[in-house]
């Protein structure tokens, strides 16, 4: 490790990148065992106890299918269990991520028509409803978005998206990524009529990268029958319906993921609750917007609160002052902030002007305050000109929590 002479950074550091998150102590220790028994015993019981509280994470009462994958697997998962070859869909971009999916699609011969709404808007629902009028042969199979874009850090109005497709009365599916914002951000995927929904293990759900999971209604379900991109490995029939054990996997079982995803849960769902960890990534949130402006030299990339993502805010500076305050955080100060993507390639200027903060997961007031605080610090360290007073604004929000 290089040494830093003059450095104050040796302590425990602190991961605030918008993915993977903070691991908890608990979910490592529960990690820390010899192989189970793959065949009988601890292992089954543990594995089937996770549906019903995956479910009620995604407030879903249908069908959950894992797999040992990133949110990359998870993404061709869904594809592979709905689409075939030559079929069209409709990806609506919001950042970096729903081009992510758009270019699994391609890359499996679906044809993908985009439409982009920049790096600094959530979807328009009215220019989709106005696409999905305009196309009366029911040609799209698929509407595909992201909740919450980890790049811009723009929330989605998934219910306004649904009643779009519906005002169009556009039968196709509906599928959303919420790899970012499950676990942060208020999701109702049966109320909110969502056909297929996707997510991983390593942001709000606080596992080590490594599972992901795709939850599925009868309809979605019934797309498979005529789904020719569907393999043996990708099929999520016999991972939410086993006969037996090794199915759901599609062979040996990620043993471990599986006890440390136990006790995320357990924490979460039911020592937690999902609606408070709602309300408390809201707070975290509003406490990180606080300090951000209260520092006046760094801008919220999304203008409007209603459509900022609960799990990650992204942060624009003018010349390269973010690059500098992300450097100086990292060395200096043990916090290690999110790059900007999606913005510019490495190399180029404006790759300096972005930063994101995550407030995903395992987070609580020692740990955010510590990290606006050692921002803080690298403003002044830095020389950069900057309000006073953003940890003040920032605890101010934090002490009204539960006080609505
Ligand atoms: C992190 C993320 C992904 C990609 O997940 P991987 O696990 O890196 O494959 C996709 N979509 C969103 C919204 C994300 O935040």
């Amino acid at each position: 490790m290089k040494v830093l002479s003059m450095s104050l950074n040796f302590g425990r550091a602190q991961l605030s990148i918008p993915g993977p998150s903070v691991i908890p102590d608990r979910v490592l220790n529960a990690m820390h065992r010899a192989s189970p028994n793959i065949y009988e015993g601890e292992l089954i019981e543990t594995t089937a106890s996770l549906y019903p509280d995956l479910k009620a994470v995604a407030r879903t009462k249908h069908h959950a299918a894992i797999y040992i994958a990133n949110g990359h697997g998870a993404w061709e998962a869904a594809l592979a269990n709905t689409c075939s070859r030559g079929d069209k869909i409709l990806v609506l971009v919001t950042g970096r991520f729903g081009q992510g999916w758009a270019d699994v699609a391609g890359r499996s011969g679906i044809e993908v028509e985009t439409m982009d709404f920049g790096m600094q808007g959530a979807v328009d629902p009215q220019q989709l409803c106005d696409r999905l009028k305009a196309d009366k042969a029911y040609d799209i199979k698929g509407v595909f978005t992201v909740q919450t874009d980890t790049a811009s850090s723009v929330q989605n109005d998934i219910p306004a998206i649904r009643k779009a497709m519906d005002e169009a009365g556009h039968p196709a599916l509906f599928y959303v990524d919420c790899i970012a914002s499950l676990g942060c951000d208020r999701h109702e995927m049966d109320d909110w009529g969502v056909d297929v929904m996707v997510t991983a293990c390593q942001k709000g759900l606080m596992t080590p990268a490594g599972l992901s999971f795709v939850f599925f209604n009868d309809k979605a379900a019934a797309a498979q029958e005529h789904a020719d991109l569907v393999t043996n490995y990708w099929d999520w029939h016999p991972r939410a319906n086993p006969k037996q054990f090794y199915q759901q996997f599609g062979g040996t079982a990620p043993t471990h993921h599986l006890f440390g995803l136990r006790e995320a849960l357990t924490m979460l769902v039911h020592e937690e609750g999902i609606e408070q960890a709602w309300k408390r990534h809201d707070t975290c949130a509003r406490a990180v917007w606080a300090a951000v402006e209260t520092w006046g030299c760094l801008r919220l990339n999304i203008a409007d609160p209603a459509r900022r993502s609960r799990a990650v805010t992204t942060v624009r500076s003018d010349g390269d002052d973010c690059g500098r305050l992300r450097h100086w955080c990292e060395h200096q100060g043990g916090l290690t902030l999110g790059i900007g993507l999606g913005f510019a390639e490495k190399g180029q200027p404006v790759w300096e002007q972005v930063l994101r903060i995550a407030h995903m997961g395992h987070l609580n007031p020692v740990m955010l305050i510590g990290a606006l605080g050692t921002m803080d610090t690298g403003l002044k360290a830095l020389g950069i000109t900057h309000g006073s007073g953003a940890l003040d604004a920032a605890s101010t929000v934090l002490a009204s929590h539960g006080a609505e």
